[in-house]
């Protein structure tokens, strides 16, 4: 079926992206809750209608590590995309409040997963690899979001996002100065993958920006420097894995299948582990650090007569 506008019945705003926002709307027909996206674009109705059609694709990406794509549409100049409504929220609000190796383990193991089973059935590369773009449930499902599907899309947001937390590989920052969009394969999502994983780990992006003096010396660091590393409370296998993704040369990184057979993914598969309760414990965690910041926020302000 076709989602339109007239059957959503809008709610809370969820966040904020780069590119818009993302609100809770109950689909009224079906009474299910779907997280909707909306990206605000200054296209014709032509453009708007290949998006639209590109999009299309995802109601082919269906895996468990993949948020379910329930439709998109376009309304004047803005593309609204509806997708699972994933109560937890996007990984990189949540992986502060620690993550021990097991739970590191079964994250990444569904990252590799949802990436492998998208480069495999459906020859899609997600080419937006990071925490942000990881979501979780209460059950304690980890799912990928935001992978790069519509060309047309892709070129309108032009993603020439060199921010300063840039997960992009070695080789796509080099190919990006040069202008050449080509130098994407699968392999630089792998690298991404390794960063992740590695923020997801120490509780914060490997290349702090205020190490560096500014973007251009950060990403210089990443072209140039030696790869980051987990620390040594992990195990010997966890940052064996790690040090298998963030490798510079591309060639020389470990494949998604070589990832899974890896025997830290290896050992993941076999262990129990209580990811329910991880994301409780991380919610609690999320409210009480909002809850101080408030407080911080009240005592700073002056007060009004
Ligand atoms: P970005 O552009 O930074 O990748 P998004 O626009 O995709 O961010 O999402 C912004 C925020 O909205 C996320 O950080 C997340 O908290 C929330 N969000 C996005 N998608 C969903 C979803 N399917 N379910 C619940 N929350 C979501």
């Amino acid at each position: 079926f076709a989602i339109n506008m007239d059957q959503l019945q809008l709610g809370e705003e969820l966040g904020n992206g780069a590119y818009g926002t993302v609100k809770r709307v109950l689909h009224k027909p079906t009474n299910v809750a779907m997280a909707m996206k909306e990206i605000r674009l200054e296209l014709d109705d032509t453009k708007l209608n290949a998006i639209i059609m590109e999009l299309d694709i995802l109601h082919r990406a269906v895996h468990p590590s993949i948020v379910d794509f329930y439709g998109a549409f376009f309304i004047e100049s803005c593309v609204y995309y509806c997708m699972e409504y994933m109560d937890a929220g996007s990984l990189d609000k949540l992986y502060g409040v620690g993550v021990p190796e097991p739970v590191l383990g079964r994250i990444i193991s569904c990252m590799v997963k949802g990436l492998k089973f998208l480069k495999d059935e459906l020859q899609i590369i997600h080419r937006d690899v990071k925490p942000t773009n990881v979501l979780l449930n209460k059950r304690g499902d980890v799912k990928l979001c935001d992978f790069g599907v519509s060309g047309q899309l892709d070129k309108s947001l032009a993603k020439t996002n060199i921010g300063c937390q840039s997960y992009m590989a070695p080789e796509r920052i080099k190919g990006e100065s040069q202008n050449a969009l080509s130098t994407y394969t699968v392999s630089s999502d792998v690298w991404s993958v390794g960063l992740a994983t590695l923020e997801i780990a120490i509780g914060k992006y490997p290349y702090p920006p205020e190490t560096y003096s500014n973007v251009f010396a950060q990403l210089t660091a990443i072209i140039h420097g030696d790869p980051p590393e987990l620390p040594d409370t992990y195990s010997e296998t966890a940052r064996d894995w790690v040090s298998r993704c963030l490798v510079k040369r591309p060639e020389d990184r470990a494949t998604y299948a070589q990832l899974l057979s890896h025997p830290f993914l290896h050992e993941d598969a076999r262990r129990n582990v209580d990811m329910r309760g991880w994301v409780a414990r991380a919610l609690q965690w999320k409210d009480e650090q909002k809850q101080q910041r408030r407080l911080r926020q009240q005592e700073s302000e002056p007060l009004h007569p």
